[in-house]
């Protein structure tokens, strides 16, 4: 892309709206530009971002043995009546009257949908274990929309339901999801830690929330420093092996951590006091065994091996995809700007030319511009008639982790420049070693 001929409307002053870093970053980089309260539109480069993340949660869903597909944004109350959360579920729920005076609602959430899927479909034993998911937009009424796409009341969520013949089925889905959201975080660069929840009404150590530690996190987080050093990495993961996802449940859930509304302050004094941690967290997913909530009182039987017709069991299981491109901002920036994982980057590598209209210096530019883009290293490329401050100062910002600077003086010798956003660090290169530099890093993400 040539920033010449792309839409980013960046600002120079900070927004007075925006409380925190990763929502003022977000409308400074020009990646979003709020509709109304708590609604935003996604402007190319944060749609770029979101587009990179849903990427990611579907290549690990399916990876994990879970399906895609969509449901719809708005929905019949009858469904709600049903389960018993048309009236349970508050103000939170965006109720809406169709023109034949049909009680509507724009979805917070899929149980109800997807249970009725299920029972119009499926008999048998023989046709689980099964887990469909989505990946849309979801309205809850927050009271207090606030921080950008942190809290927003439009939202984007991945939302997957589990359907089993029994409990041990349905905690293998369970794990399943616990280790493919490990994954995903740690895909996108984020320390996410899967930390006991409030399972409400139901109890019993079925829920866990995923949080990335930040100071501008909404929840109250203790836990043992210990778990921060647990990795997947290349770990080779079979999820159909239920002891093997079990195991890494096992691995994560050990250590010590909590929110405070599970928080147990004779357990966390047990653990040696250099280890143990208190801070803030932004949730970015949970998962959630139910057992029959929703499939008893909607008739979501299945025939059992006997022949006898039982509830299945399920759970449910979100991530916060919206909100993540807020939270990987919060865990990832400096004072000039964004700096961004290179697996959500929305660009792989800036360009940034020193004097555009200089010969040698545009025909060095396109030329990478060709080779960058033909090797699939999508790269953005500053070919405006600006100063270099500005240029660098936009770059800074929307925080491409690799530039590639060019100007006359080191095509002198031959050279460009390659920066890492992150860590300051430039090296002169000729361009192919820039290109084959670049390669390398990308190759294995
Ligand atoms: P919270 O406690 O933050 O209100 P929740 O527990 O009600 O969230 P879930 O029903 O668990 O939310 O939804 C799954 C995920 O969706 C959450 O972990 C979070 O990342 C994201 N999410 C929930 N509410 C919002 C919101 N208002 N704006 C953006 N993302 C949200
Ligand atoms: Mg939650």
């Amino acid at each position: 892309m040539r920033l010449s001929r792309y839409f980013l409307p960046v600002l120079k002053e900070n927004p007075a709206e925006a409380q925190i870093v990763s929502h003022r970053l977000m409308l400074r980089a020009g990646m979003i530009k709020q509709a109304t309260a708590g609604i935003y539109s996604w402007l190319p480069l944060g749609f770029k971002v979101l587009r990179r993340l849903e990427d990611i949660v579907h290549e690990e869903q399916v990876r994990a043995g879970h399906i895609p597909m969509l449901m719809p944004t708005l929905q019949s109350a009858d469904l709600w009546r049903e389960s018993g959360r048309y009236d349970d579920y508050g103000e939170e729920m965006l109720r809406i009257k169709d023109r034949h005076g049909r009680d509507m609602l724009y979805g917070p959430t899929n149980e109800e949908l997807i249970t009725d899927i299920f029972r119009a479909h499926v008999g048998s034993y023989k046709d689980l274990p099964l887990t469909l998911y989505h990946i849309q937009w979801k309205f809850r009424d927050e009271v207090r929309p606030r921080f950008g796409v942190m809290r927003g009341r439009e939202f984007f969520m991945k939302d997957g339901y589990n359907f089993d013949i029994d409990q041990d089925a349905a905690i293998h889905a369970y794990d399943r999801h616990m280790v493919s959201y490990l994954r995903t975080y740690e895909r996108m660069g984020l320390k996410a830690i899967p930390m006991r929840a409030d399972s409400g009404p139901i109890g019993g150590d079925n829920t866990h929330e995923f949080l990335v530690l930040a100071e501008t996190g909404e929840s109250e987080v203790f836990y043992d420093r210990a778990i921060l050093d647990l990795t997947l990495g290349g770990r080779d993961v079979d999820y159909n092996d239920a002891a093997q996802c079990a195991a890494i449940k096992e691995e994560w859930t050990t250590p010590y951590a909590r929110t405070d509304e599970t928080h147990d302050s004779d357990l966390f004094n047990a653990i040696p006091a250099e280890r143990r941690m208190s801070s803030r967290g932004i949730e970015v997913g949970q998962i959630f065994y139910f057992g029959t909530k929703y499939s008893e009182p909607m008739g979501a039987t299945v025939a059992n091996a006997e022949g006898e017709k039982v509830p299945v069991h399920m759970g449910s299981h979100g991530i916060g995809v919206s909100r993540l491109v807020g939270a990987i901002i919060e865990a990832s920036h400096d004072d000039k700007g964004i700096i961004w994982p290179e697996a959500v980057t929305p660009y792989k590598v800036g360009i940034v030319n020193l004097k555009q209209g200089d010969a040698e210096a545009d025909a060095a530019c396109e030329a990478l511009y060709k080779e960058l883009t033909a090797k699939g290293l999508e790269p953005l490329y500053d070919d405006r008639a600006e100063r270099a401050g500005a240029k660098f100062a936009t770059m800074d910002l929307i925080g491409l982790p690799w530039r590639i600077t060019v100007g006359p003086r080191g095509l002198k010798n031959g050279v460009v420049e390659l920066t890492s956003r992150r860590s300051g660090e430039s090296e002169e290169l000729v361009p192919a070693e820039a290109v084959a530099r670049l390669q390398g890093i990308y190759a294995g993400i």
